[in-house]
């Protein structure tokens, strides 16, 4: 008899359900409207309902599935299954999402960032499926981060450790959104590498970024990246900084982990070979010069299903380690 998973990444748009086989083979997806106005209740009831569709397309009984994992925003408590506090999803506030969802569906079930989910999925199934330590970096409005030591997911002594985004790299620098002064998410996230874009502008600095500007009322990092390959000067030099940003950060990672792979994700990586190559250079005109390393910093293979798919690996993995929680507790 085989054994199945089912994974889940919530989003403040958009649930992604997965339902996967212990092999890592994906058998069927789903992606339904998250609604957050209708709360957290609601939710839980159709999620249930898109499982039982999903089961129901693939022919598979329910009492084959040993396991749903559930990726969501941060910060969380894994061990109580709840969720603390969501800024892009209010009411959701303090809801017990694994034992509520586990109980409908009377399967046990894992609660995990879902940073942390996309990490596991792609070292289970992408970008690391050959490597035992990893590190990821999710560039989006904000950073998520995710490390894998030794084929283990960290997870810190309060659930909260591996939040990669707030690593400070620069003393008295940017101040993040997370109050700290200096984090990388300040400078290399979508919105910190706008900010800087638009700061230079304001100064008066000349770029051809100046007339999208004018004409959209506003500037994107895609921009940022478009101008700086077609050779503004500004742009580029906003890329370079984003890059130099990530690159020190996979130095301070490669010495507290010493990982064989950097994995960077989110839209930022649409950018293509054009910031890869920018990150691989300052990485190694920055890391130290005792030895030679041979890290490799790689853009992540799943896309969007990451997060879902990683969720499902997670569920198979405390399956496997006995560390599901039972129905609804
Ligand atoms: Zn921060």
């Amino acid at each position: 008899m085989e054994n199945y998973f089912f994974g889940m990444d919530l989003g403040g748009t958009n649930v992604v359900i997965v339902l996967m086989d212990a092999t890592g083979k994906m058998l069927a997806r789903r992606s339904e409207p998250t609604k957050v106005s209708l709360g957290p209740a609601s939710l839980v009831e159709r999620t249930a309902d898109a499982c039982k569709t999903l089961l129901a397309e693939c022919k598979i009984e329910r009492s084959n599935v040993k396991g749903i994992g559930i990726g969501s925003p941060g910060p969380l408590s894994r061990s109580q299954g709840r969720l603390i506090k969501l800024g892009n999803l209010p009411g959701f506030d303090n809801f017990p999402l694994r034992p509520e969802l586990s109980r409908r569906l009377a399967v046990p079930a894992v609660l995990d960032n879902d940073a942390n989910a996309a990490c596991w999925g792609e070292f289970w199934q992408g970008a690391g499926k050959n490597v035992r330590d990893m590190v990821m970096f999710t560039l989006g409005t904000g950073i998520g981060g995710g490390i894998v030591c030794d084929g283990t997911l960290i997870h810190g002594s309060d659930d909260n450790g591996a939040e990669l985004g707030h690593l400070v790299i620069q003393m008295g620098g940017r101040l993040c959104t997370c109050g700290q002064h200096g984090c990388v998410e300040a400078y290399a996230s979508a919105t910190g590498t706008t900010a800087r874009a638009q700061e230079l502008l304001d100064a008066g600095r000349d770029s051809s970024l100046a007339q999208v500007y004018q004409n959209a009322g506003k500037l994107t990092a895609k921009d940022v990246f478009d101008h700086a390959q077609a050779g503004d000067t500004l742009a580029l030099e906003v890329v370079d900084g984003t890059a130099q940003a990530l690159a020190l950060t996979s130095v301070n990672m490669r010495h507290v982990t010493e990982p064989e792979l950097v994995v960077l994700a989110g839209g930022m990586i649409n950018a293509g070979d054009f910031l890869l190559n920018k990150v691989r250079e300052s990485f190694h005109k920055q890391m130290w010069a005792l030895r030679h390393e041979s890290m490799e910093i790689v853009y992540a293979t799943l896309g969007e299903n990451a997060g879902a798919i990683g969720a499902a690996g997670l569920a198979l993995y405390a399956f496997e380690h006995d560390q599901l929680y039972d129905a609804g507790t």
